[in-house]
């Protein structure tokens, strides 16, 4: 179980995952948050991460990055989203799975 670093090194994953699904992302920020796991704006181009997964595998910390650029592009849960997220990230269902078991709040 692969587990992040640092901060910073989340943020390179980002970027990375930005280039490669062509989202622009101006800012992107780290930060204690109570009951989502992230969230954006497509206006200021700002993502942000809940600090809780920087604690978690990284394949977590991958699944959320990608399910929120996807969601620049497309606002919904819809086909298109699916097949994207299952294009970049496999089996994802896998992976959200794993994810709301730790979910706190929701
Ligand atoms: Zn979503």
């Amino acid at each position: 179980m692969k587990k992040w670093q640092s901060k910073e090194e989340f943020k390179a994953r980002v970027r990375e995952w930005a280039k490669k699904i062509d989202v622009d992302v101006r800012v992107i920020s780290i930060r204690v948050m109570k009951n989502k796991w992230a969230s954006f704006a497509v206006g200021s181009r700002l993502l942000i991460f809940n600090a809780e997964l920087l604690k978690m595998e990284k394949q977590l910390g991958d699944y959320v990055i990608v399910h929120e650029l996807l969601h620049f592009a497309v606002p919904n849960h819809g086909r298109l989203w699916k097949s994207l997220m299952r294009a970049h990230l496999g089996d994802y269902e896998m992976l959200e799975a794993k994810l709301n078991k730790k979910s706190l709040s929701r």
